[in-house]
């Protein structure tokens, strides 16, 4: 199977296997425990969170080790107690859009780029704001917030910066100016399960986990040290440059097949490509792609037996389900593109000789 959905999640690098399979082993410590087999998985996750935070600009004793993003996200909305009500970008995870509508949230919206509005956002800001959680790469589109411009206005307003950046880590450098920041290890080749919130000296943080008060009372439950440590090791990698431009081959092969490429305009991650072919239902495209070999995403959500465009896109102005999402990795090969390509190519002929179309109509 050739693997393109990185941005879903990713196969284990192999330094993460290395440095983090004995954890499950050998080392299958409490790094909790008084006893001497505690040592080596607390040392192992203390030097995962050193290694997190050179990555992300902190201190150590910033970061809340998690159970993944979606944890870590909520961690940040409903741990904040202050006046007022969170915004949240219309764009963010649903891991974000889900408890900032339990606590009122109002939504930033984006452009035809997928784009924050910073105009609406400075609008916004204008009554009493708890948090502001942006992206900073979309899941989807691959699109990259200017977080420079989103913290100027959030800061000037005395709100606090929440960005998500699950899909940035092992990717790119982190963004330069957060009050509280989301990451995950298992897109850029970290274990499932192993995520992380940091959180700037200063701000409280209500805790959503109680009991046995373990990072510091910010959220207990039993330190699980392999996919820390392989996140602490995702904070380390760096990818070769060659993966953009195999991610711009794809891209080209993709126009010539009748594609028009989402956000084109906007900065984007390296790694991803969405495109939509119209008038080619993308559930389609992905069921033949697998039929291929080649596993990839559609860009859309199916929603009672109907595929409908996601609400990513929707968001975006375009409502039409025939978006697919290709993602790349620190795995992907010249060869893995050219046989993308070349079952992209057999699959978008069979479907259009077949007369389908989004419409499910010829
Ligand atoms: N945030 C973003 C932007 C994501 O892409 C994901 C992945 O699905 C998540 C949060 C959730 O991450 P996790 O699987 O670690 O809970």
């Amino acid at each position: 199977m050739i693997y393109l959905d990185h941005n879903a999640t990713s196969p284990a690098h192999p330094q993460v296997l290395e440095e983090a399979l004995p954890f499950l082993t050998e080392h299958f410590g409490n790094p909790s425990s008084a006893h001497s087999l505690s040592r080596r998985p607390r040392a192992a996750v203390e030097q995962a969170r050193a290694r997190l935070a050179a990555w992300a600009g902190c201190e150590a004793r910033e970061v809340v080790f998690t159970g993944g993003a979606t944890e870590a996200n909520h961690l940040a909305l409903r741990g904040v107690r202050r006046p007022g009500r969170p915004l949240v970008s219309a764009v963010e995870h649903p891991s974000v859009l889900a408890p900032g509508e339990s606590l009122g949230a109002e939504r930033i919206p984006v452009d035809g780029q997928g784009r924050i509005r910073l105009d609406a956002l400075a609008e916004l800001l204008r009554k009493p704001t708890t948090v502001v959680s942006v992206m900073a790469a979309n899941n989807e589109t691959g699109v990259l917030s200017d977080l420079p411009a989103v913290a100027d206005l959030v800061h000037h307003a005395g709100a606090l910066l929440h960005v998500d950046a699950a899909q940035v880590i092992g990717r790119r450098a982190a963004p330069g100016r957060w009050d509280l920041l989301t990451v995950t290890g298992h897109k850029a080749g970290g274990f499932k399960g192993g995520g992380a919130l940091c959180v700037r000296e200063g701000i409280h943080l209500a805790p959503e986990l109680l009991g046995g008060g373990q990072e510091r009372g910010r959220r207990s439950g039993t330190t699980n040290p392999a996919p820390l440590v392989s996140l602490g090791v995702v904070a380390t990698l760096e990818h070769s440059p060659e993966l953009r431009a195999l991610r711009d081959r794809f891209e080209q092969a993709a126009i010539g097949l009748g594609g028009v490429v989402t956000a084109s305009e906007a900065q984007r991650l390296w790694n991803t490509c969405n495109v939509r072919f119209p008038g080619v239902p993308s559930d389609l495209v992905v069921m033949g792609m697998d039929l291929e070999g080649v596993a990839v995403s559609a860009g859309s959500a199916c929603s009672s037996g109907a595929s409908q465009a996601s609400p990513v896109l929707t968001e975006m102005g375009i409502t039409t389900a025939d978006a697919l999402r290709v993602s790349l990795g620190w795995d992907t090969t010249q060869a893995d593109i050219a046989a993308g390509i070349a079952a992209l190519t057999v699959v978008l002929e069979r479907i259009r000789a077949q007369g389908l179309s989004a419409e499910g109509t010829a």
